[in-house]
């Protein structure tokens, strides 16, 4: 497989009990890329992001990330699946922003961004401060440091949210509809932060209905719906002219 990929879902299969929520998904992600996942509340989109950042099991298919066959390790020219540590230690490489703002409540947001790299990359406290406190100035936030998340508005939450994601120094980074908790006039500094991770080159899966964002900093574009890939291509290409007739009617409905 190409160095380049970051992401390669193949055939991904998961069931809830007899409900089929994601059925023969397949998704490519390059290195640097920007890609949109679109499409109508219950299609999977939440579900296939978790099943890349291993917080659900597949029932079948195949997730690699670089290079990496989630949740399986391998010994020799055997594969075993990993142990929940061992997920953790997989997951770490993966950075992920959810609809909901889920930083620690008991934490600043310093601190917030600390946690992980000292207590998961073991980093020396006085370095994994220095980074934390470039990494709030770069999303907006130095004044807020020492600030509580109940302190802080929801889009300045998911800012240090983000900024906690990229403390981690991932590969990539999910974002499960970042924005679609906040009050509307939150969501273009969330946005904003958004785009300049992309233009550093960052890797990032986003599911969003903020056709904006997608049209003007997505790559590709992947419409689900019912758990399965409908349509997906450059973000040019499918916002503008869809291949498939509930693309275009689903595009058309959130504008
Ligand atoms: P989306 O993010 O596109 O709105 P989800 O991936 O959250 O969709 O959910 C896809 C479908 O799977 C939905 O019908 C949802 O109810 C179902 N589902 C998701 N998680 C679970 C779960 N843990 N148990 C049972 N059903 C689930
Ligand atoms: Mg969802």
């Amino acid at each position: 497989m190409s160095n380049d990929i970051i992401v390669k879902a193949v055939d991904v299969t998961k069931h809830f009990g007899n409900f089929l929520a994601l059925d023969k998904v397949n998704l490519e992600v390059t290195r640097g890329e920007v890609s949109c996942i679109i499409g109508p509340s219950g299609s999977g989109k939440s579900t296939l992001l978790r099943c890349i950042n291993l917080l659900e099991r597949l029932d079948g298919g195949a997730i690699w990330v670089n290079n990496e066959l989630v949740g399986y390790r391998r010994e020799g020219d055997r594969l075993h699946e990993i142990s929940d540590v061992e997920i953790s230690q997989q997951r770490r490489r993966i950075g992920m922003v959810f609809q909901r703002f889920n930083l620690f409540p008991h934490m600043t947001a310093l601190e917030n961004i600390v946690e992980g790299p000292v207590q998961v990359l073991g980093e020396p406290a006085r370095q994994a401060r220095e980074r934390a406190e470039t990494l709030l100035e770069r999303v907006g936030l130095a004044d807020k440091k020492d600030h509580y998340p109940s302190e802080l508005s929801g889009g300045q939450q998911q800012r240090v949210a983000i900024a906690r994601a990229m403390g981690m120094q991932p590969d990539l980074i999910l974002f499960d509809e970042p924005t679609s908790a906040l009050d509307p006039e939150l969501v273009s500094e969330v946005l904003d932060v958004m785009r300049d991770l992309a233009s550093s080159g960052m890797t990032m899966i986003v599911v969003t209905h903020e056709m904006g964002f997608a049209r003007n900093v997505a790559n590709t574009v992947t419409f689900m719906e019912a758990g399965k890939v409908v349509e997906t291509g450059l973000a040019s290409e499918v916002l503008s002219t869809p291949k498939s007739a509930r693309t275009a009617e689903f595009i058309k409905a959130v504008q």
